[in-house]
């Protein structure tokens, strides 16, 4: 990585190192700073290595700082504190202990004084300045003994906090702002007196000389300031994980680490919830172009994440999603606000007279809210009702705790509300206190319960995947996601069959452009990992999905039985299978007409209704025939609005309102109803979906006499982008055990289509035209809608890849285009692929389903062929 932003020729460059707690606890996490700073050493820089307290240790002197007249609890935290840096002292094998001890005298001076009982911020502020203070001492002492000779530096001697205009003394103590920028003047001195440096995070001076301190966690803001100061050539923040990620990885498996930020990006994820970097530690850093990277200590070799001023060429994309909890909202209501001058004015000086600093606001005619951030403010009872009744002569006040704040970030939200459908929805079914939207355009925030946060993110997380508002495949921004991570050392899952076949794919490409090849080996792994589930009686093909003879036969081998969605394809099948017997056919249309009814019935198919009229208008056809009924549970589910089949909105099934009628109908008839089936949608990845479409077809079923099988439908899912977990098979097989022991009397079905075939199949193309439209590249191929639809009509991602140059790096963003007159006609936009040259064959992959079989003529443009390899 080359991080160099230096313009003058100034001689040894300085690097600032930080270090959290949990990174300076332990003899190997030392030893480790000790590499780390060496290896800078090397290099010709010079290191300034700026320390957390010991991990806890902050808490501890909270403890303290916070016991008021419980001594005994702060004498138990002290003898915490000690007992703490004897262990590290004794681990470290530290020769000298007079600056340590020093520190312990000053620690129980300051648990005798009487500003502990009253919580002086100015006594505060000491106590706590003494876990850095003792952190930095043992650091000192161990890297001078491991042959790095490092000079300690008191953070206060330098850093000098200036007070903000209507600051509480609260923050002007324990939260202060220290404009630290460029000092020419104290690199010089500093450089004069030696090449590394230990010094303490958190702790500064105001301008009267008294310790204080920068926030809880604003040891990265010391970084940042003394990064300013020295115009390092970086700063390093050495913590526990590795990096920024798009959400909270404890709470979202899948976030993706993100690889590059700007600043504005950056601090707008560290303002909004990311713990993992001071939201002040940034400022300093942009104001003197000085770049940061977020390091992992336990694994060195990650890239990390890189935050500096260039902006990457991306398109608008949302980078992260972060929650902010313990926020105070206060509602404010006045019948006779609107347009009332200087409402606004009184409102607002209450805040500032109470010294709180408003985040977020939000208006209506006769309302404002406004949010308080807890990492900013001291909001206690006490402020807020001091508030309240200052409030209370203007206004109703309503003061609504505990919120979430929950935002997307990203550069140019407002261009990306478009594709936010999904995310607006899902808020749509909460309460939501307040929406607002920056005006710098970085972030869309949510204002929630905050017991609702974390169910929602990783919810939120996936939509916005989905939506492609954030690309998490464009990995020039998206890293490993933290599952990824965690793994890492596990083999890697096994590379798609095409990636073994490029030579013959090649080979098939030259002879005839645009094809799909379809992989038959692909087609029998699935079935017969299906098949191993055990638990489902029969297995039907749904062959919409892909009626090429080839696949019909491979199934047909391998035990499964058919789903057919029309009379032709009955008809193809049974050209194809002339031995099949009519019973292992399943005929489920929608809206098809009488004759399709008449042909299959003859043909001895088994036949699904799934509405009132064909009974009530076609009775007599169903005299003594075994029936099977497609009920409607009320819900759809699936990857696309599109896909779902359930639900009044969509036109399938027979509403459960109805079942009644439609029994009664099948009974005036003379028809038998053997079958129940449900089919919500497609996929779906999560295999709980079948377990609860099986619980309430079979309750259901319990009321019919007749009932032997019961179909749960299909729909399961295959990943498509990188970041999609496989639908757990063996997840599936235990539901479905489970239901199935419930009621055994029932057969369970199931219908899968597109999970045998989507991954067995690609579609191959050629480079026809390259263009570029001012910052836009187009990759024009052979291959359109006309031949691929999903991307056009559900919004569908395939992989795309350029099969010439597969082991080239990525050249650019690019869309990727065919040949019809439709601006839809895109089969995959913001991809990043090699240098694409005319005739160059491109890969679209899982292609499989629902590829060749929605082709069209459209534009009377021949769609690719089809070929088994
Ligand atoms: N030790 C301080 C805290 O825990 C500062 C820091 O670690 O960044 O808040
Ligand atoms: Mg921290």
């Amino acid at each position: 990585m080359n991080v160099s932003n230096r313009t003058g020729a100034e001689p040894a460059p300085w690097v600032v190192i930080k270090f959290g707690g949990t990174s300076v606890s332990t003899r190997p996490r030392w030893e480790n700073i000790a590499r780390i700073a060496a290896a800078h050493r090397v290099q010709g820089r010079k290191v300034l290595i700026v320390v957390s307290a010991l991990s806890g240790v902050t808490d501890l002197l909270k403890r303290i700082a916070e016991s008021g007249s419980d001594e005994l609890a702060a004498r138990g935290a002290q003898a915490e504190i000690l007992r703490r840096h004897e262990a590290m002292l004794g681990e470290l094998q530290a020769t000298s202990r007079e600056t340590i001890d020093a520190l312990f005298a000053q620690l129980d001076r300051l648990v005798a004084d009487p500003g502990r009982v009253s919580g002086a911020l100015e006594w505060q502020a000491q106590v706590f300045a003494l876990g850095e203070l003792m952190s930095s001492t043992l650091g000192a002492a161990f890297l001078g003994a491991q042959g790095l000779p490092t000079q300690w530096l008191d953070a206060r001697e330098h850093l000098v906090a200036q007070p903000l205009a209507n600051q509480s003394a609260w923050s002007r103590m324990l939260s202060a702002t220290v404009p630290a920028a460029p000092d020419a003047g104290f690199e010089r001195a500093l450089a004069a007196r030696g090449e590394a440096f230990i010094t303490q995070g958190f702790i500064a001076r105001d301008p009267e000389g008294r310790t204080v301190l920068l926030g809880r966690g604003g040891s990265d803001t010391s970084a940042g300031c003394f990064g300013a100061m020295l115009r390092a050539q970086c700063v390093e923040i050495w913590t526990d994980v590795p990096g920024m990620f798009s959400a909270n990885p404890r709470l979202v498996p899948g976030a993706r680490l993100l690889a590059q930020l700007d600043y504005q990006e950056a601090q707008e994820i560290a303002t909004t919830g990311a713990k993992v970097l001071h939201p002040r530690s940034l400022g300093p850093l942009r104001r003197a172009g000085v770049p940061l990277v977020i390091k992992d200590t336990n694994r060195p070799q990650l890239a990390g994440t890189l935050i500096r001023a260039v902006a990457s060429d991306a398109a608008p994309c949302v980078k992260a999603i972060s929650a902010r909890k313990g926020v105070t909202l206060i509602s404010m209501e006045t019948v006779g606000m609107w347009q009332q001058v200087g409402f606004l004015a009184d409102v607002f000086a209450a805040f500032k007279h109470h010294g709180l600093s408003v985040d977020l606001i939000g208006s209506a005619e006769t309302n404002v809210t406004v949010s308080l951030d807890p990492s900013e403010n001291l909001v206690n009872s006490d402020v807020l009702s001091a508030l309240a009744a200052d409030l209370a002569k203007v206004c109703r006040v309503k003061v609504i705790a505990p919120c979430a704040a929950i935002t997307l970030v990203g550069r140019g939200m407002r261009s990306l509300l478009h594709r936010l459908s999904g995310v607006l929805a899902e808020f749509g079914a909460l309460d939501v206190h307040l929406i607002s939207q920056s005006s710098n355009n970085l972030n869309l925030t949510f204002v929630v319960d905050e017991s609702l946060a974390d169910d929602l993110i990783p919810r939120l997380h996936a939509l916005l995947i989905r939506a492609d508002a954030l690309r998490a495949e464009d990995g020039a921004i998206f890293g490993p996601s933290w599952r990824e991570l965690e793994a890492a050392g596990a083999p890697p899952p096994p590379a798609a069959w095409w990636r073994e076949q490029r030579a013959a794919l090649l080979d098939l490409a030259a002879q005839q452009s645009p094809r799909y090849v379809y992989d038959l080996a692909t087609v029998r792994e699935k079935a017969r990992a299906l098949r191993a589930l055990g638990c489902v009686d029969r297995w039907h093909y749904a062959l919409k999905a892909n009626a090429h003879p080839a696949i019909l036969r491979a199934l047909h081998e391998e035990g499964f039985a058919f789903e057919c969605v029309s009379l032709a394809e009955v008809e193809a099948l049974r050209a194809i299978l002339p031995t099949l017997a009519p019973e292992r056919i399943l005929f489920t249309p929608n809206f098809a007409p009488r004759g399709e009814y008449v042909a299959a019935l003859e043909a001895g198919v088994r036949v699904t209704f799934d509405a009132l009229h064909p009974l009530r208008h076609w009775g007599e056809l169903l005299r003594d025939r075994e029936i099977h009924l497609r009920v409607d549970l009320g819900v759809g589910r699936g990857h696309h609005d599109k896909v779902k089949t359930g639900g009044a909105t969509s036109k399938f099934g027979v509403s459960l309102d109805e079942v009644e009628e439609f029994r009664a109908l099948a009974r005036h008839a003379g028809a038998r109803i053997v079958g129940l089936h449900a089919h919500l949608g497609s996929g779906i990845l999560d295999a709980d979906h079948w377990r609860s479409v099986y619980a309430q077809l079979a309750s259901l079923a319990e009321s019919f006499t007749h009932i032997e099988s019961i179909d749960v439908g299909g729909g399961l899912g295959v990943p498509a982008r990188p970041d999609e977990q496989p639908l757990n098979l063996a997840a599936l097989g235990r539901v479905l055990d489970e239901v199935k022991q419930a009621y055994p009397q029932f057969a369970l079905w199931m219908e899968p289509g597109r999970f045998l075939v989507a991954e067995a199949g690609v579609l191959l193309a050629r480079v026809t035209q390259t263009k570029r439209k001012g910052h836009v590249h187009y990759v024009g191929i052979d291959a359109g809608m006309n031949s691929l639809l999903r991307p056009a009509l559900y919004d569908a991602w395939h992989e795309i890849v350029n099969l010439d140059r597969l082991d080239e790096a990525p050249a650019q963003m690019v869309q990727v285009v065919g040949p019809i007159c439709e601006s839809g006609d895109v089969l995959g936009s913001n991809r990043r692929l090699p240098e694409c040259r005319e005739g160059d064959v491109i890969l679209i992959a899982q292609a499989g389903a629902y590829g060749a079989a929605m082709a069209s003529r459209y534009n009377l443009r021949e769609p690719a062929s089809e070929i088994v390899l």
